[in-house]
């Protein structure tokens, strides 16, 4: 099966933001030719890409599904606050079908805005529930249980003992590595230093390192939470992931918002990637990550939206107009331009995942992750393509999404699933989970 999407302007992300007039061709999963494509295969679908720019599906690199029907839910609090107040307790209170209803929410949401890979972090149960929805939805996922074995004010039905733990992600990474022709994979997801005992990082700094699998955690998110932590640890958050075995390049970091020199140079030297989540830094009070100062040290950085409680949006091209909108007033114009920043959530994410041979960029043999966005649905009526999606409004734009070469969305329409029903079943199990919810 070949797909011809003619006659868009390109921007592959493979060297900056630089457009290109051309043809994308696409055979089985994977794209075959770029440019202009003259001949194509029998049987070729040919998608009018006319006034429409193609771009690589956005790599969000850290998001969680599972709190997708908490938004709204904890408003106006900090990150500790609001976790130990409402976020903790609502994810405790989840069912089957509520973690069902809540994940198909967010996917939706990720999908039609041009999300086409997420690194997702859940709660402490329901991993396969999750996991049967990311393969069901066509998405590229990591994702990972959360995992949670201590910590002050944790709901009981949260917590778990460090060998539950371990055997829970065990189990994890042997039903669904390499799920969904491929798409799908294991990510050691221990929520955050403040959450797990040393006993459980070290445990998952060894059987990462055994399984070459993904660790995808918190950290240096809130001055709070970073005082927390030199408290419980005696050292700074990142000199002790890296003295547990968590600093290493197959981790991804979420937010390092309060980073000092000593922490700046273990993640150089140790080749972990960091996820800038601006909106939910920003919504948390937590502060602004400088992502210039750890670009210039050659950590990878990728964005991710974060939950929708604390965003209240999974809309990936507002993080990257919000990343390039920070790095300029804390660094100054021209130090991460729209176009380094949409570089962050496509090719820098894929990156950070270990995912960069595969998607991230429109390149010949990449995987077919690919995003057209028409240009008559943005702001316009012409300039630069890079600042009309970045500025403009990029998620607006979403006409047709691909992943692995399938059409998960078309004319702004998702194939396989109703937004309705899917809207509407997450209102449905709403109430009962905030009645099952011992909110403070
Ligand atoms: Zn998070």
């Amino acid at each position: 099966m070949a797909i011809l999407l003619r006659g868009g302007t390109l921007l592959p992300m493979a060297d900056g933001g630089r457009a290109i007039a051309g043809d994308v061709l696409v055979s089985g999963a994977r794209i075959a030719q770029i440019g202009t494509v003259e001949q194509t295969p029998p049987d070729t679908e040919i998608v009018d890409c006319s006034g429409c720019y193609l771009l690589p599906g956005l790599v969000q690199t850290h998001v969680h599904l599972v709190q997708t029907i908490f938004r709204g839910l904890a408003e106006d609090l900090g990150l500790l606050d609001w976790l130990r107040r409402f976020i903790w307790p609502l994810e405790a209170a989840h069912d089957e079908a509520s973690v069902r209803a809540c994940v198909r929410l967010g996917l939706g949401e990720l999908i039609t805005t041009g999300t086409t890979t997420i690194l997702d972090m859940g709660t402490t149960r329901w991993g396969d529930v999750v996991a049967e929805e990311l393969v069901r939805s066509g998405i590229r996922a990591r994702f990972g249980q959360a995992m949670m074995d201590t910590g002050e004010n944790v709901p009981a039905d949260l917590v778990e003992s460090t060998r539950d733990s371990l055997d829970a992600s065990a189990g994890l990474v042997k039903r669904w590595s390499k799920a969904g022709a491929g798409r799908i994979a294991y990510a050691y997801a221990p929520r955050f230093a403040l959450s797990c005992t040393r006993e459980l990082l070290e445990a998952v700094g060894m059987l990462a390192k055994l399984s070459e699998t993904l660790v995808h955690t918190h950290s240096n998110e809130s001055a709070e939470e970073r005082s927390a932590v030199q408290g419980v640890t005696g050292m700074s958050p990142i000199g002790y992931l890296a003295q547990v075995g968590i600093a290493t390049p197959r981790t991804v970091i979420a937010h390092g918002v309060h980073v000092d020199d000593a922490e700046l140079q273990i993640l150089r030297e140790s080749g972990s990637a960091v996820t800038h989540c601006p909106s939910s830094n920003l919504k948390l009070g937590s502060g602004v990550a400088d992502v210039v100062r750890l670009r210039q040290a050659r950590v990878i950085v990728g964005i991710g939206a974060d939950g929708a409680a604390c965003n209240n949006e999974l809309d990936g091209f507002e993080e990257v107009r919000l990343a390039t909108l920070l790095a300029r007033t804390l660094r100054g114009q021209g130090a991460l331009t729209a176009a380094d920043a949409l570089g962050m959530a496509t090719r820098e994410g894929a990156r950070a995942l270990h995912l960069e041979a595969e998607t991230g960029t429109l390149e010949v043999g990449r995987r077919a992750d690919i995003v057209v966005i028409d240009s008559e649905r943005l702001a316009g009526p012409g300039g630069d393509p890079v600042a009309r999606i970045v500025f403009g409004g990029g998620s607006r734009g979403v006409r047709d999404v691909l992943v692995d070469g399938t059409l998960l969305v078309r004319g702004g329409v998702p194939l396989l699933f109703d937004p309705g029903e899917v809207r509407a079943k997450a209102a449905e199990v709403l109430p009962a989970l905030l009645g099952r919810a011992q909110v403070a």
